[in-house]
């Protein structure tokens, strides 16, 4: 087998990557990682054994149990945690609003990196997330960095969960997203910073279609490189 190609697409909360990872994972048949879906998955786990209740963290709890938390994905993408289908629990707000303080515990960044890093041994992956570029696949053959602006991504984030039925303010969604960004890039590990070969795209006024012809382009010619 040839060696596995890697696409790491790192960004800021709901800039679409997850979007933009699943179009290019189908186009080239590469298997898709939602590592944004990992941290939810644990986060997930704390609240429901009690680990994580508002402001209160029992972060050594949560550090023993690491090696029994068992996430992956079932072959419609949905995630697993210990086997049970959590996607939609994990894409609410309790899990959204307590992810960022999960994914500063080095410990847990070490599994859930070490996990991620032996899912692209035996495929070519898709894999979107804060530091895939940075410090999960430093060597990744294309590296993708999406911004977009706090407002536009808030009322994005709005409309999926209205169309799910879930009932949220758009000031909710906002700080929420105003507070990942913060935490996501002022941790100590492996803060959310753009590397230095990682091309930047500002997707605040494309299109989906202006979106996926650009990065189709950046993809082909790196790919034939
Ligand atoms: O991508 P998504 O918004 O679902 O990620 C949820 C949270 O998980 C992020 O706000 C961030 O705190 C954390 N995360 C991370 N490193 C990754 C992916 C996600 O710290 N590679």
């Amino acid at each position: 087998m040839n060696k596995p190609i890697i696409i790491a697409i790192d960004g800021v909360s709901g800039s679409g990557k997850s979007t933009m990872a699943r179009t290019l994972a189908a186009k080239y048949n590469f298997m898709y990682v939602d590592t944004g879906a990992m941290y939810r998955a644990v986060t997930l786990y704390a609240i429901e054994k009690g680990y994580l209740t508002g402001d209160t963290l029992l972060k050594k709890q949560l550090i023993d149990d690491l090696p029994d938390i068992d996430i992956c994905f079932d072959s419609d993408g949905h995630t697993l945690l210990c086997g049970i289908d959590v996607e939609s629990k994990i894409r609410g707000m309790e899990v959204s609003s307590g992810v960022s303080k999960i994914a500063t515990i080095p410990e847990v960044r070490s599994a859930m990196v070490d996990q991620q890093r032996k899912m692209s041994h035996s495929h070519s992956v898709v894999m979107d997330g804060r530091d895939i570029g940075t410090t999960v696949f430093p060597n990744a053959d294309v590296k993708l960095y999406v911004t977009s602006s706090a407002e536009v991504r808030a009322r994005r984030r709005l409309d999926e969960l209205t169309a799910k039925g879930e009932k949220v303010e758009y000031d909710t969604i906002l700080k929420n997203i105003t507070e990942r960004d913060y935490i996501d890039s002022s941790r100590e590990v492996s803060p959310l910073t753009k590397a230095p070969d990682a091309i930047e795209i500002d997707n605040s006024h494309m299109s989906i279609e202006e979106q996926n012809s650009l990065i189709n382009s950046i993809v082909e010619k790196h790919l034939s490189m």
